[in-house]
């Protein structure tokens, strides 16, 4: 097979990339580089586009034979969605409706979607599954449950199968093969624990320790960036095997602490970690875990990474992209 992967620089798409190439596929990245790195998609092809140009979208494109279509091409800063909504919508929503107009053009039907938790917004019970309300609390999230709709439409016209596969917090790296995370700035709890743990001089804080939790920190799902590239390609094989329409979670179905996870880390590194407690950071729920089961019965995919093995590799990963950064 022969797929796009829209993103495919980025820190899902270019994970999803390898496991195609390890499986035998080719892999043609588009990618407008605004956030993704050059690095990341060596030994691909690579076609540089803004998904906003629909002309520009049609003239790279059109000719071109793809077995379906991976997209992970989006913005994805919550902070940033709010300050900048019509950015958001213009390059995830209208992207997507680009995307989808060319593929509908060139006959290109399967389509599998990065979608996120963060259509859900708060969650009423103790584990979400996909039966939860769609009720995002940013602009992030309401573009995501706009890009599911715009694919559902498409999809009841009889023109595309997709899956939109909603991840909970993906982590971990594929260090052996010289891939990982790397955001400027970066935010997300496990690079930040582990850049201070490398020497940054950055200032770790644990966003509030008051949450009604066991330990008082918040609760998420973390899995394993490698678990998320096989459940997309199987999914992937689902849409060619019978079309249909999926939303699925992709999650552990387990939720740790912000203090568990720092404790994983500390353990993967070998010493304790300076840090500090401060305030709630606004926006964030006090527990975010998946009810993944749908995922494990519809794709028969189980994640087989546990959190130690998560931040084990985002330590490995760690010591290679400081490396890179100094050279
Ligand atoms: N977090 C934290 N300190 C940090 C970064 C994150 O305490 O420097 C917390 C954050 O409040 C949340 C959890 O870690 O409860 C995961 O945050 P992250 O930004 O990694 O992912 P999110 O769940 O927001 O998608």
């Amino acid at each position: 097979m022969h797929y796009l992967v829209t993103g495919g620089a980025g820190y899902i798409g270019s994970h999803i990339c390898l496991r195609l190439t390890e499986l035998g596929h080719g892999v043609t990245v588009l990618d407008d580089f605004s956030s993704g790195h050059r690095w990341a998609v060596t030994g691909h092809e690579v076609i540089e586009a803004d998904l906003r140009d629909l002309e520009q979208l049609r003239r790279l494109l059109s000719g071109c034979d793809f077995d379906g279509v991976f997209h992970f091409a989006a913005k994805s800063l919550v902070g940033e969605s709010g300050k900048k909504p019509v950015y958001y919508f213009q390059n995830n929503v209208s992207g997507t409706a680009n995307l989808l107009e060319v593929a509908l053009e060139q006959g290109w039907r399967d389509c599998v979607f990065s979608s996120t938790a963060a259509v859900y917004g708060n969650p009423t019970t103790e584990t979400i599954a996909e039966t939860q309300p769609l009720k995002p609390i940013n602009v992030y999230g309401q573009t995501k449950r706009v890009m599911e709709e715009l694919l559902s439409a498409v999809h009841a016209q009889g023109n595309c199968n997709a899956a939109c596969l909603r991840y909970f917090n993906a982590a971990g790296a594929a260090p052996e093969q010289g891939l990982g995370e790397w955001h400027e700035p970066e935010t997300h709890l496990i690079p930040n624990i582990l850049r201070r743990a490398a020497g940054d001089d950055l200032a770790l804080t644990i966003f509030g320790d008051d949450y009604a939790t066991p330990d008082g920190t918040c609760i998420r799902d973390y899995i394993h960036v490698l678990d998320l590239a096989d459940a997309h390609i199987k999914a992937m094989e689902l849409l060619h095997q019978q079309g249909g329409f999926y939303r699925l979670n992709l999650g552990n179905g387990r939720g740790y602490s912000v203090r568990e996870v720092l404790g994983a880390c500390e353990q993967a590194v070998g010493v304790p970690i300076a840090h500090t407690v401060g305030a709630r950071r606004p926006g964030d729920p006090a527990r975010l875990v998946a009810d993944a089961t749908q995922a494990g019965e519809v794709l028969d995919w189980q994640p087989i990474r546990d959190l130690q093995a998560i931040v084990e590799s985002a330590w490995a990963w760690e010591q290679q992209r400081r490396a890179m950064a100094q050279v």
